[in-house]
């Protein structure tokens, strides 16, 4: 029997009974939910979709271009002049692109009940005014087209063969794929302890560090507009395992803050705190622990998905995801703008 299914039950009914709330997420038609396979062109068609629709609430910039020339988006959405900001960075590994549908799905869903409802007693739109969302959707999206339809989809040539060599030599299949189109990880490729990370030190479709920290464009515009505009959380979605990373060996009041978030992200999710320990025994540091220990932002890496897996994830297992993360861009927002107004 498996006994899975009774705590499934329990939780998803504490989650509905626990927040008071009337945002509604019945009628999302514009992000497909249906297929895995969230290509770069779907992102792009959803978000000229969705800033047609919304065009009042809503805006996107692009920070910059991919080596194989796809762009990376940033979503601004409620007031692009609020003084805090809420950052959040999807599939910085290609395979892990559910989590682009993730954020998608929070963008449409804010925007679609931005004018009518209300979260924990607050119309969405009045704590809209006093912090914005910023959202990178797909922050590798030419490692999502890899891990979709395969090397085929890169249209440089050197890119193509050094990405073709590396699937050959490790005998891989494309899905797997997590790298950038010159085969660095991304998240191997911030500054934070990245000296020690010496074990990773070949081209690969995983764990390649890169040559510097922030050697890659897409790390580096990252990394560029965290530091200019300093949000006030950091959230990175991941997949897999329903696991919250958070502790980083940051002290003090980046700690407590740090913690008070912490509880927030794990009352919705149920997800797995993972301690200090947990993250150094796999010997690599990543965006998150980048912006705690060197920005001193409050910064979580959500994993989404069932443990034991390997990303990608199937779809089935979207409807779980969906309700532990659905209202974390709004509960976070909340708790920003209830602490500092
Ligand atoms: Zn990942």
């Amino acid at each position: 029997m498996n006994n899975k299914t009774p705590n499934y039950i329990i939780k998803i009914n504490v989650l509905n009974n626990a927040i008071e709330t009337d945002i509604d997420d019945k009628n999302l038609s514009v992000v497909n939910i249906f297929s895995n396979k969230y290509t770069y062109d779907i992102l792009k068609n959803d978000i000229n979709e969705l800033c047609c629709i919304y065009n009042d609430i809503l805006n996107y910039e692009i920070l910059g271009k991919s080596y194989d020339n796809r762009n990376i988006y940033l979503f601004t959405l409620g007031n692009k002049n609020a003084k805090h900001t809420l950052f959040i960075q999807a599939s910085m590994h290609g395979r892990e692109h559910m989590a682009s549908i993730l954020v998608m799905r929070h963008i449409e869903l804010l925007c679609k009940n931005y004018y009518i409802s209300e979260y924990k007693g607050l119309n969405i739109s009045d704590i809209l005014q006093n912090i914005k969302i910023c959202i990178v959707p797909m922050s590798n999206p030419d490692g999502v087209d890899i891990s979709i339809n395969g090397a085929e989809v890169i249209r440089e040539k050197t890119l193509f063969n050094n990405i073709s060599k590396v699937i050959e030599e490790n005998k891989i299949h494309h899905e797997i794929w997590k790298s950038n189109a010159r085969c660095v990880d991304l998240n191997r490729n911030f500054g934070c302890k990245w000296e020690d990370s010496y074990n990773f030190n070949v081209k690969s479709f995983m764990e390649y560090r890169g040559e510097y920290p922030e050697s890659e464009i897409e790390s580096r515009l990252i990394a560029n507009w965290t530091r200019e505009n300093r949000p006030d959380i950091c959230i990175s979605y991941h997949a897999t395992g329903s696991e919250l990373y958070w502790d980083y060996g940051q002290k003090g009041l980046l700690l407590n803050k740090s913690m008070v978030i912490r509880d927030y992200l794990k009352d919705l999710t149920f997800y797995k705190l993972m301690d200090r320990s947990s993250a150094y025994k796999t010997g690599v540091l990543g965006y998150s622990d980048w912006v705690s220990m060197y920005l001193g932002i409050p910064a979580f890496t959500i994993e989404i998905g069932s443990p034991f897996v390997t990303a990608p994830l199937s779809m089935e297992e979207f409807n779980d995801i969906w309700e532990e993360n659905k209202f974390i861009p709004i509960e976070l927002c909340r708790y920003v703008v209830n602490k500092k107004n």
